[in-house]
């Protein structure tokens, strides 16, 4: 008999497993993919928007051109979740399950910040980069804040990209003015979710770019009439310009479905993404999975959020469902491995690989800056968009060929 599959939410995560089980499954089987947004926007190259390398219209697509052939679309809100009764409803509709896979991101929640002005920009949003390359245009130099104001946060190179991307932005405007780029973070080091000695290479990455790293820095509030961001502990800090990564919390829907934990996001299983309820996977941003090593003596390490788990832990579920339904062995589980490519400005970028889930602690390389991973980020933004065509093939086949060639162990 057919079974019916529920995804909510057409990020990367909810793509990738929808169309897996699209590939994977027979047409007797229901694939339902709902979200809220027509339109799909690739955030990675938010930062590219952010510096003018990139339009809004570029890096977005509507969803339904993302999608395989035989998946019901639905674009609509979702407003409930019933993991007992196995019903998702809309404001216009309601959908019984078989199975569910929730795939619904991260909010911003810029108003958890007291004081936080006005005039506060953020590349975590397109509207707020395409915004941010206006003010950028118009900077008249001076004291530029970028601030990771909490955790956990999406993509844990981001605030350092964007750190150097601006650098190298400002620079190509030939400021006559004298720019100073400080960047604040509660964290210990850059990325401590990817081990000690990847932070400690991209902490020399960004320093060599003149930016001044400030660790430990725990956002408190902000004081819009005196333009002074107050951190735990620490005296007054002024800034001219101020670029804030905003809190992240899970999708108000979540709340009182009982699937969550104390922090509102979604604990899974490691190795399957199944939550506590019965064929009911959680994939993304939206999920808890906590991973070897400390970055306080109290504090676990979680495993990041980053389109990158998103999408192989959309294959892992799918391929979870596939087997459930088809019977067989699911085709993977979860290992932890990642990579992400780190844009350093001037057309070159780092790529770090390696298992997030080492034990002790992560086990991530940062490779030697160079034009291929620029390139590679470019291809694989280009394949993310493109249809189910020719040209996306294309695109892949690239992609692989050069993993191959450089060795990466990467494989789409
Ligand atoms: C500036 C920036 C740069 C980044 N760079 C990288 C990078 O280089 N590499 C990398 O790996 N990751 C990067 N990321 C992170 C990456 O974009 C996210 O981790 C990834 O998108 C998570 O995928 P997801 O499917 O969990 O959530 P999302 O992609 O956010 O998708 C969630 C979807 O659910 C929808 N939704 C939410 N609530 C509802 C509802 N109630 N009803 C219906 N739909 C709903 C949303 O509209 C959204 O489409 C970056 C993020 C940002 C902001």
């Amino acid at each position: 008999m057919g079974q019916t599959i529920v995804v909510l939410g057409a990020g990367v995560g909810g793509l990738i497993a929808a169309n897996t089980l699209r590939l994977q499954l027979g047409q007797e089987h229901r694939i339902v993919l709902i979200e809220k947004n027509q339109d799909h926007t690739f955030a990675a190259s938010f930062p590219w928007v952010m510096t003018g390398y990139r339009t809004s219209k570029q890096i977005t697509k509507n969803i339904r051109s993302l999608v395989r052939h035989g998946i019901d679309v639905v674009v609509e809100e979702v407003t409930t979740i019933d993991c007992i009764k196995k019903i998702v409803t809309t404001k216009e509709s309601s959908f019984n399950y078989d199975y569910l896979i929730i795939a619904l991101g991260a909010d911003l929640r810029s108003k958890l910040i007291p004081g936080l002005p006005n005039n506060a920009h953020t590349f975590y949003t397109l509207d707020g980069a395409r915004k941010l390359h206006e003010a950028l245009k118009d900077f008249k130099g001076g004291d530029i804040a970028l601030v990771v104001s909490s955790m956990p946060y999406k993509c844990p190179g981001a605030p350092h990209e964007a750190a150097m991307l601006i650098s190298t932005f400002l620079q190509r405007q030939s400021q006559s003015q004298k720019v100073n780029i400080h960047l604040f973070t509660p964290e210990p080091q850059p990325m401590p979710v990817a081990g000690p000695q990847l932070g400690e290479a991209l902490k020399q990455m960004i320093e060599s770019r003149g930016i001044k790293f400030y660790p430990l820095h725990k956002l408190v509030s902000a004081d819009a009439e005196k333009n002074e961001l107050h951190f735990e502990g620490k005296p007054p800090v002024h800034y001219d310009m101020l670029i804030v990564i905003p809190p992240h919390r899970a999708p108000a829907v979540l709340l009182n479905t009982g699937i969550t934990n104390e922090a509102g996001w979604i604990p899974v299983d490691r190795a399957t993404l199944k939550t506590k309820y019965e064929n009911v996977f959680a994939i993304g941003d939206v999920t808890s999975l906590s991973i070897p090593g400390r970055w306080k003596p109290d504090v676990p390490l979680m495993l990041p959020k980053a389109g990158v788990f998103a999408h192989s832990e959309g294959e892992i579920a799918a391929s979870q469902i596939v087997a459930a339904i088809n019977g067989g062995k699911p085709a993977a589980q979860f290992s932890g491995v990642g990579y992400c490519i780190i844009e350093a400005g001037k057309g070159v970028a780092g790529f770090a690989y390696g298992n997030f889930m080492a034990d002790p602690h992560p086990q991530v390389l940062l490779h030697k800056t160079g034009r291929r991973w620029h390139m590679g980020r470019i291809f694989f933004e280009k394949w993310w968009l493109s249809p189910f065509t020719m040209k996306r093939r294309i695109f892949r086949y690239v992609l692989n060929a050069g993993a191959k060639i450089f060795k990466v162990p990467v494989k789409l």
